[in-house]
């Protein structure tokens, strides 16, 4: 029984307040995969370039990600973007977006690949995030979805599509506003639930992220934190720590999925401090137990009331 990643693997070019950084990997199933590999293996779906460096691939291999479903079209270029940040790092302008490899993806999943129990579809092309859901052969117990405004604006009808198939979708405050026509985050969850997915995860930053679900609502808050230097990634790799969670103690109770926005939040905290995903190439386990202490100690109090 397996974990399945789908997403883009992919060169970055970012403009934050601290800096800059140059044609860096990224993309969203490289974060995810970082990220969930801490918690369980990985089985990865995602198409390269021959421009993307084996070491990366390697450095990936070497942490639990099986790299089977990642193809190679040698002739070809790796997906780009690039993004500017605003000075309060929560917003960010998309400066640019070349599909190359990705403008006619169509994904294969392997054989070993059909005993995936945990499905992450990662930030992708609508169509393709269905195309894998329809290859593998048994429904997985849980199907975890992201996506963001990009596909809302040039592919909203496939979009809709793949929201019926989900059990959970995540996406941030403003992606849901888009998604759902609401301005209140309420409202906005209700129809989105509506569309398709039992539960909705909205991500809103630095201030955290909610959970809802029938009418019970979770809020984990994000770790403040000094230094921010990059916050590219953060929702992949929150993601990946989310369904890694998951995976690992096999269980998708809703105590659990509170469990596990706790454990996507401890990701995003490292994800955050250094640009790309540098941090999460160096974290082990006992950064990130003593980094959900730090969570546990937020966020609890003691209260009498006379
Ligand atoms: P996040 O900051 O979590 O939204 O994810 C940023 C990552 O998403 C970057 O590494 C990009 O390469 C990747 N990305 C940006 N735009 C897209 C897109 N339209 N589809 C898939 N991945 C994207």
């Amino acid at each position: 029984m397996s974990l399945v990643v789908i997403g883009t693997m992919a060169f970055d070019s970012l403009e934050t307040p601290f800096g800059k950084a140059d044609r860096i990997v990224g993309g969203s199933a490289l974060y995810a995969a970082w990220s969930a590999s801490k918690f369980t293996s990985v089985k990865q779906v995602s198409v390269i370039g021959g421009d993307f460096p084996q070491q990366e691939l390697d450095a990936l291999t070497k942490n639990g990600v099986v790299l089977e479903g990642v193809q190679i079209k040698k002739d070809e270029k790796s997906f780009f973007w690039a993004g500017r940040y605003h000075n309060d790092m929560n917003t960010r302008d998309t400066l640019a977006t070349e599909l190359n490899v990705l403008a006619d993806f169509n994904p294969v999943i392997p054989e070993s690949y059909q005993d995936c129990e945990f499905l992450m579809l990662g930030n992708l092309v609508p169509a393709v995030q269905m195309s894998v859901i329809n290859q593998l052969k048994n429904r997985p117990k849980l199907i975890v979805m992201d996506t963001m405004n990009f596909w809302m604006d040039t592919a909203m009808d496939d979009l809709k599509e793949v929201l019926k198939k989900v059990d959970l979708l995540l996406v941030n405050d403003s992606e849901a506003r888009q998604l759902s026509g609401e301005f209140s985050l309420v409202k906005a969850a209700a129809k989105i639930r509506s569309m398709g997915p039992k539960y909705l995860i909205i991500k809103k930053g630095e201030h955290g992220a909610l959970l809802f679900y029938n009418e019970s609502v979770f809020y984990a808050p994000a770790l403040p934190l000094e230094e921010v230097f990059d916050p590219t990634g953060a929702g992949d790799t929150f993601a990946g720590g989310f369904i890694g969670h998951l995976a690992r103690t096999k269980d998708i109770s809703f105590d659990n999925m509170k469990t596990a926005i706790v454990a996507g939040s401890a990701m995003a905290s490292f994800c955050v401090e250094k640009f790309g995903a540098e941090r999460l190439r160096e974290i082990n386990h006992d950064d990130i137990a003593s980094r959900l202490q730090d969570f546990v100690q937020l966020s609890s109090f003691d209260i009498s009331l006379v």
